[in-house]
């Protein structure tokens, strides 16, 4: 694609790396056809292919209004498109250079700054995020009831942590989220990874997607160097890597070297966290041998899985743990469009609630189709927002894996 950049952007960083992805796109529209939105709006705005005209005029100069804000804020961030494009655009990298354009020159509305600095504020950081939760339970019945659906029904426990007694050893985040909503994810990852001679061990932290994605890209940048300062010292010890139990999170943070490489502080730092990042699926996979003895004789379950967007389309692992369950003993039942986003994207279920639940509406009715007993997952966003309305119980791959083994 022919672009003539401004002046204001043209030889900036941002505008650089625009100009490289903009100049990729030949505009075919083959992406349109797997984007969540373009599918249920029937927009060409509401498609990659038409969202990245619009950023191409903004960096050319164009005025930018509330409509492009719209369709950027429609968006989920899926990276489907990617996954799609022959030509190999890097849409996600350009989609955060937009927002952040249209973030600095159209002024939202107050109660939408509102609503994301609430969200930005509180959720972040699981202490606040527990209040605000907490909050949200003891006034359940006042709330209104698309709030109230959202409540989880409970909250599982985390049980024992294995000691750290093995000389293999990787390094878990703990995140904003998961630590309130699941908290029995890392501990079930910690167990299970102990019976097959690796230590978990956890350090505190957002991995910065969440203010990042909510027009507080510098605040995202912040979480995701200060995730490297408490990780540092433990690449200095030589771990063996990065597992992360949240593929939103590990999506993040395979991405900090791209984030941060004009950081010349932090660029060498981050690419080296980014190499050294697996999500759990890859490091499991790799001991599936051993996992297979452990499981000889137990009953493995008929389950739908549900590949989130951030661990098939943005880390590339499609398949991976559908092969890993299956070669585990587990039956896997046929699931439609399973490259569609569930509709939680983060915290689009927030934002964006009526095409979030029209998504989620969509996902279960294809996740049930075939009647499992459970959904398993691989992302604490998709499994709480999809569990608001299943008709099984929806959890972490991970943790019925550390239940089948217990059992
Ligand atoms: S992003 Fe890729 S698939 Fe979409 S229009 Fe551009 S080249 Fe075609
Ligand atoms: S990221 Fe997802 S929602 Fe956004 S344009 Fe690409 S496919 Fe569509």
């Amino acid at each position: 694609m022919q672009t003539n950049l401004s002046d204001l952007i043209r030889d900036t960083p941002d505008g650089r790396n625009a100009e490289a992805i903009l100049r990729a796109c030949v505009h075919c529209g083959f992406c349109n056809a797997t984007c969540p939105t373009y599918q249920i709006q029937g927009d060409e705005l509401d498609g990659p292919r038409g969202r990245i005209y619009l950023m191409k005029q903004m960096l050319e100069g164009a005025p930018v209004t509330a409509t492009t804000r719209l369709h950027l804020d429609r968006c989920l961030t899926c990276h489907s498109c990617e996954t799609t494009c022959p030509s190999g655009v890097r849409y996600g990298h350009l989609v955060d250079i937009g927002r952040k354009l249209v973030a600095e020159r159209v002024a939202r509305p107050t109660s939408e700054k509102l609503k994301r600095w609430m969200m930005a504020t509180f959720f972040h950081d699981p202490r606040s995020f527990r209040l605000a939760l907490g909050a949200g339970r003891a006034v359940r019945p006042l709330l209104p009831a698309t709030l109230r659906a959202k409540l989880p029904a409970s909250i599982p426990s985390a049980g024992a942590w294995p000691s750290a007694r093995h000389t293999r050893r990787f390094v878990a985040l703990a995140g904003c989220a998961q630590p309130v909503l699941t908290p029995d994810t890392n501990a079930a990852a910690a167990r299970v990874l102990d019976r097959l001679g690796v230590s978990l061990i956890e350090t505190q932290g957002c991995c910065g997607a969440l203010r990042f994605h909510l027009d507080y890209q510098a605040r995202g940048l912040d979480d995701m160097r200060r995730a490297i300062d408490a990780w540092w010292p433990y690449v200095e010890q030589g771990v063996e890597g990065f597992a992360m139990t949240a593929s939103g999170c590990g999506a993040t943070v395979r991405e900090y070297g791209h984030h941060l490489k004009d950081d010349p502080a932090y660029a060498a730092k981050a690419a080296r966290v980014s190499t050294m990042t697996r999500d759990l699926t890859e490091v499991v996979a790799a001991e599936s041998t051993s996992l297979v003895s452990l499981l000889a004789g137990k009953r493995m379950p008929r389950v739908a899985f549900h590949p989130p967007c951030t661990l098939q389309h943005w880390q590339k692992l499609r398949g991976l743990a559908e092969d890993l369950l299956r070669g585990l003993g587990y039956e896997l039942t046929t699931v439609a469009d399973a490259h569609l986003c569930c509709g939680s994207a983060g915290t689009y279920a927030l934002t964006q609630p009526e095409l979030s639940e029209r998504l989620k509406h969509n996902k279960i009715a294809a996740l049930q189709a075939e009647d499992p007993e459970l959904i398993l997952t691989a992302n604490v966003g998709c499994e709480t927002h999809l569990a608001t309305i299943a008709g099984v119980p929806v959890k972490h791959w991970i943790v019925d894996l550390d239940e089948r083994l217990r059992s």
